[in-house]
């Protein structure tokens, strides 16, 4: 069974998932760890038989490679550690207190394997008054860079590197700093520098000075200082609106809900496109777009680090995904196999949510209440290429729609029988669900990074980057990889992420997001030759889709996330 696995696969294995004694030897084998994890999920079902069944099912399914729990599932399940999943979000509060023991928080989550996403609107901003001190407030953007050096030193034990989301709404006042805090504003990047000091001319925001600051960045490069980060602008509605009519928008200071300033969101808009072709960062989550969407009453602020899992404050979420290259046969999928993968799928990712031990009381309470899962795929490019289907086609878009809807259908029809089964999640009545089911929400697009190469396709939804590729690791150690599709797929088929437009790559993501709950994670590919103005069209299509974030990269530019392959350190 487990000849399944690449060479590639069974050494990534060896190096990050099999359990080790103290002195550091191997203390299982690929089947073993899989062994491993079956036994554990299976622990929630309370009758022996039931155990016995899952266990075998569950063992089966990752063998098999139909699906792939998150990484801290694979490392964590019945080991010493039993935390499980891969996605939190912290609240920072705006005080001493509440700054530091998310910094705290996040520095036990990492090291448990989890990332931690962050909303720091809530922060005064800079230069405002202190009362208890009768000092002045440094500002979020600061107090950043602790969660930052705290990340650096955690390094998630070794494991996993760790990672966080940084986001900041629209409306703060320190909007414009948080925007060029990766940026290298110099003077050999004066167009840059330019727009930023007509962004800024004629407002109250005077205490940022900006000749002093360029100063500054001619000596440091920024972003070192975010460098465990990957920062996006929460927007809102109301700033859309503004972009689209040109008008002012006001700047709220958190604290008092006063207004302090007004921007003209059109010259902020452009702000952050022309970061994002700069540098790939900030990227954009479209705030009330995410509220709007979901099930439940309170609201969300932030994302986890890859931006597919939008969380309540101190909530955490575990991620599955399905390898759909293991469900297409002689140009056909295998719909029936594919939704018995889905409903076993479900029932494994609501036990992780009974088995798994959560760093923090406060954020057991919490998962426990909605019991969040997020199952996805992996492969999709693979699939469509077995289909004949090319990746910048329409029948790519419509075979996204096919098998995610289907996906998530299935996953709420289960989630529903689970629900008789074993009862709904206990905060039910609080949503916006008729039919009780057991999980608030079911569906989420992660990268997987890591999965995926364990799986032997590509990742999430994304297109291969290449046919034939070497990868090197933070030790030096070469892997090599080769797709060859020749035999199967027509050439037209065979696009990677360069040949693909921008275009084909939202559509494709917004065909995906229409059917899921959570969020999609996506890279949308440009050229180096990319304008502006293309990625400005991008940012809007996006947002006309209703996609619920935008990541961009333009080739050549700089790293456009924190994690962008796993083990790529
Ligand atoms: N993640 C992390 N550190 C890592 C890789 C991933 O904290 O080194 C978290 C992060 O929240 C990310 C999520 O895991 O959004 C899912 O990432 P991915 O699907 O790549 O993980 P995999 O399960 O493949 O390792």
């Amino acid at each position: 069974m487990v000849s399944e696995l690449s060479e590639n696969a069974i050494n990534l294995l060896e190096k990050r998932y099999l359990q080790r004694d103290e002195e550091g030897n191997l203390q299982e084998t690929p089947p073993e760890m899989f062994q491993r994890v079956a036994k554990n999920i299976a622990s929630a079902e309370e009758k022996k038989e039931l155990k016995e069944e899952y266990e075998e099912k569950f063992y089966n399914l990752m063998t098999e490679l139909k699906f792939l729990p998150n990484s801290p599932t694979l490392m964590n399940a019945g080991a010493e550690l039993q935390q499980l999943a891969a996605c939190f979000v912290l609240p920072v509060e705006d005080s001493m207190e509440g700054i530091f023991s998310a910094v705290k928080n996040a520095a036990l989550i990492h090291k448990s394997g989890g990332g931690t996403g962050f909303s720091f609107s809530r922060l005064r901003p800079k230069n405002d008054v202190v009362k208890s001190t009768g000092g002045v407030s440094s500002g979020p953007l600061s107090f950043m860079k602790v969660f930052n050096r705290a990340t650096d030193t955690v390094k998630q034990g070794g494991k996993r590197r760790g990672a966080n989301m940084g986001m900041l709404r629209v409306d703060h006042p320190d909007i414009l700093d948080f925007i060029h805090a990766k940026g290298e504003l110099t003077e050999e990047n004066q167009e840059l520098y330019d727009d930023y000091k007509e962004t800024i001319e004629g407002t109250n925001l005077s205490l940022i000075k900006v000749d002093k600051k360029l100063d500054n960045y001619k000596r440091k490069l920024l972003d070192n200082q975010f460098s465990n980060f990957n920062l996006s602008v929460a927007v809102t509605e109301d700033f859309m609106d503004a972009v689209k009519e040109d008008n002012e928008y006001d700047l709220i200071n958190p604290r008092t809900g006063e207004k302090v300033d007004q921007l003209p969101a059109r010259k902020v808009y452009n702000l952050i496109v022309n970061y994002a072709w700069k540098n790939g960062e900030p990227g954009m989550v479209f705030l009330d777009e995410i509220n709007q969407d979901h099930p439940l009453p309170e609201e969300i602020e932030a994302t986890n680090p890859c931006g597919e899992q939008p969380l309540l404050p101190n909530e955490a979420c575990n991620l599955g995904s399905i390898n759909l290259s293991k469900f297409v046969a002689n140009g056909e999928v295998l719909w029936d196999e594919l939704e018995e993968t889905i409903k076993l799928a479900v029932r494994f990712l609501d036990n992780v949510v009974s088995v798994n031990k959560y760093p923090l009381p406060e954020i057991e309470e919490k998962v426990l209440q909605y019991r969040k899962v997020g199952l996805g795929v992996m492969g999709f490019h693979e699939l469509i290429i077995r289909l004949g289907i090319a990746y910048n086609s329409k029948e790519a878009v419509e075979m996204a729609e096919q098998v995610m809807k289907f996906i998530n259908d299935n996953a709420h029809h289960y989630s529903q029988e689970l629900a008789a089964e074993k009862g709904a999640f206990p905060a039910f009545d609080e949503s916006e669900y008729e039919i009780p089911q057991r999980n608030a929400t079911l569906t989420t697009i992660a990268p997987t990074g890591s999965i995926s190469f364990l799986g032997g396709t590509s990742g999430g939804i994304e297109p291969f980057f290449s046919f034939q590729y070497s990868h090197t690791d933070a030790d030096g150690n070469v892997s090599y990889f080769e797709y060859d599709f020749t035999e199967e797929a027509p050439e037209e088929a065979l696009v990677t992420a360069m040949d693909i437009e921008p275009e084909w790559h939202i559509k494709v993501q917004a065909a995906f997001q229409q059917h899921v709950d959570n969020a999609v994670s996506k890279t949308i590919n440009f050229s180096n030759q990319a304008t502006k103005e293309d990625v400005a069209e991008a940012y809007k299509l996006a947002h006309e889709l209703g996609c619920k974030g935008l990541t961009v990269y333009r080739d050549g530019s700089r790293t456009a996330q924190v994690l962008s392959t796993e083990e790529e350190e």
